[in-house]
């Protein structure tokens, strides 16, 4: 009689751990991100990668194409982590437009072709360079979201931690944006 009812209270306790346990470290462990392309491709925030870094999604307004916000809108990583911190990204958006025109080039060569008996090499020339400029504000926000996320790390985990103390010490307020 005694057993019948012992039996009764264990079963359960003892179901609902081993059921719940596994569920759950499974239901945090299944939580999608993005994986690092797609983040930069999206110019999203490095640490949560869910944050947008720019203020206007529109590329193509001039006035604002390297409007940035001061933080992540969803993690609160700052996106100027020191004085002139954008000032190196000149280099990375000239090596991508350098990688833009040997892609066009190879392209070019494989669907259209050179030939030294027309001037289908300056066609590409036109081409390329026109597509360089209509690209540019992709390339010049590219850079600068490459640029934040080799100094910012990914964190799955940001909620449970403080924002990385290295990307925020050099942090100078009253110089933001003033170089
Ligand atoms: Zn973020």
């Amino acid at each position: 009689m005694y057993d019948g009812a012992a039996i009764a209270i264990t079963k359960p306790v003892f179901l609902t751990i081993t059921l719940t346990l596994p569920k759950r470290k499974k239901m945090s462990d299944n939580k999608k991100h993005p994986g690092y392309l797609i983040t930069v491709l999206s110019n999203k925030c490095p640490r949560c990668r869910e944050g947008h870094l720019y203020t206007y999604s529109n590329p193509y307004k001039l006035s604002t194409i390297t409007k940035m916000n001061e933080r992540c809108p969803i993690c609160g990583q700052p996106t100027e982590i020191e004085v002139g911190f954008y000032y190196g990204t000149s280099y990375v958006s000239y090596f991508l437009a350098v990688v833009f025109c040997a892609a066009s080039f190879i392209a070019w060569w494989l669907i259209v072709g050179f030939s030294f008996e027309d001037n289908r090499f300056f066609w590409w020339l036109g081409v390329n360079g026109v597509a360089l400029i209509a690209i540019q504000p992709l390339l010049m926000r590219l850079s600068r979201t490459l640029w934040l996320s080799w100094f910012v790390k990914f964190d799955p985990h940001w909620k449970e931690h403080d924002i990385q103390k290295e990307s925020i010490e050099r942090i100078v307020p009253e110089q933001m944006g003033n170089w």
